[in-house]
């Protein structure tokens, strides 16, 4: 006998942090920005007019799209938004990844990236990271359908530098090859001087991070004015107002408070290479961060027993019982005085497991 379920699509999804509703804790398990946004985004806010959402907002995002042209110096016709990057990421994958041959991506990288080729039957094939986690660029010259590079990568928060980058792209210009730059702006080297040369490259980016955004969900890609249009051809396939009003004004305003932005960013930078040292000195290793978060083991005492005790403590970090990087936690880097506590819980946990 048939049966509905038999018709249904089934996919793994996509597990994310979690978002504990219980106040007074220490979250940093989403790599999301401890600081508040810009204060031009609570203007923007505080003078928002709700009857204006009686109508649509502008499918095309013109606002948010002129600002990033503005800041970023590309012009507009080479500039892609989404809700978060994941939209832009998963946008990307269904139009530019229709190949029988797989995608190739890190095997150690942003866990979406499988969930999306499944979910669009797309192939791909895994390439183990170096010993160190590091990505050796030979792996990523075979012929493929695709490629795909998490610069700075995650969870590892190593950064790959851009003359590594461009031996990739300059490899494969059959095929589209997506640089996630969704940490970049905390120590990577971002792809964008290649933009005008290598017509396969696509660069995405993200509000969530460097920008405190996450919960607006905004994200952009730059491209060819080409592979634009073939992203643009399939969004408004899709849903053609992805953007609403406010995260079209907001992410604008982040924008262009570019002191802001430079301030939280080098406080972020400074707080994640001090409190490095002082994890070291705990006896945990750790890739040098280019990002704003830590990839850390401890010496001698397992990073699920650590994981669950700070959580016991109200302290969230991130850590994924899978091989190769069980031994490992990642910890999005806080203010100064969350990392104390921290600090305070792990040398209490690691006391009390000696
Ligand atoms: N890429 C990477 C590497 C990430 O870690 C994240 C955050 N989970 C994203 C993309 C997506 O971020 P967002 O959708 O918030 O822009």
């Amino acid at each position: 006998m048939s049966d509905w379920r038999e018709k249904v699509k089934k996919v793994v999804p996509y597990i994310p942090g979690e978002q504990p509703q219980i106040k007074n804790i220490i979250k940093l398990n989403t790599n999301e920005n401890p600081y508040p946004p810009s204060p031009k985004v609570f203007e923007v806010l505080e003078s928002a007019d709700a009857s204006a959402f009686r109508k649509y907002p502008d499918p095309d995002s013109k606002e948010l799209v002129g600002a990033l042209s503005e800041v970023y110096g590309v012009d507009e016709k080479r500039i892609f938004v989404g809700v978060g990057s994941d939209d832009v990421l998963g946008m990307a994958f269904q139009t530019f990844f229709n190949s029988d041959l797989p995608v190739l991506f890190p095997d150690i990288t942003y866990s979406f990236y499988d969930v999306w080729c499944d979910l669009y039957g797309i192939k791909y094939d895994i390439k183990p990271l170096n010993p160190d986690f590091t990505i050796n660029p030979e792996d990523y010259k075979g012929e493929n359908g695709g490629v795909v590079i998490a610069n700075p990568n995650a969870p590892t928060s190593l950064a790959m530098g851009i003359d590594k980058i461009e031996e990739i792209i300059k490899a494969n210009s059959d095929s589209v090859v997506i640089i996630d730059e969704a940490y970049v702006d905390f120590g990577g080297e971002s792809a964008l001087p290649l933009l005008d040369k290598y017509e396969n490259l696509l660069i995405v980016r993200t509000f969530s991070k460097s920008r405190s955004l996450a919960g607006m969900r905004i994200g952009f890609a730059f491209g060819s004015e080409e592979m634009i249009s073939y992203l643009n051809a399939v969004k408004n396939s899709y849903n053609s107002y992805t953007m609403n009003m406010l995260s079209i004004k907001c992410g604008k305003a982040a924008l262009l408070d570019r002191e802001y932005f430079k301030n939280t960013v080098e406080t972020i930078i400074a707080t994640r290479d001090k409190y490095a040292e002082v994890l070291k000195g705990m006896g945990f290793e750790m890739p040098k961060s280019s990002s704003n978060f830590y990839f850390a083991k401890h010496k001698t005492v397992d990073a699920g027993i650590i994981f669950e005790e700070l959580k016991k403590r109200n302290i969230f970090v991130r850590h994924w019982n899978k091989p190769v990087i069980k031994d490992y936690l990642r910890i999005t880097v806080g203010t100064d005085k969350e990392m104390e506590a921290l600090c305070s819980a792990l040398s209490e946990i690691l006391k009390e497991q000696a």
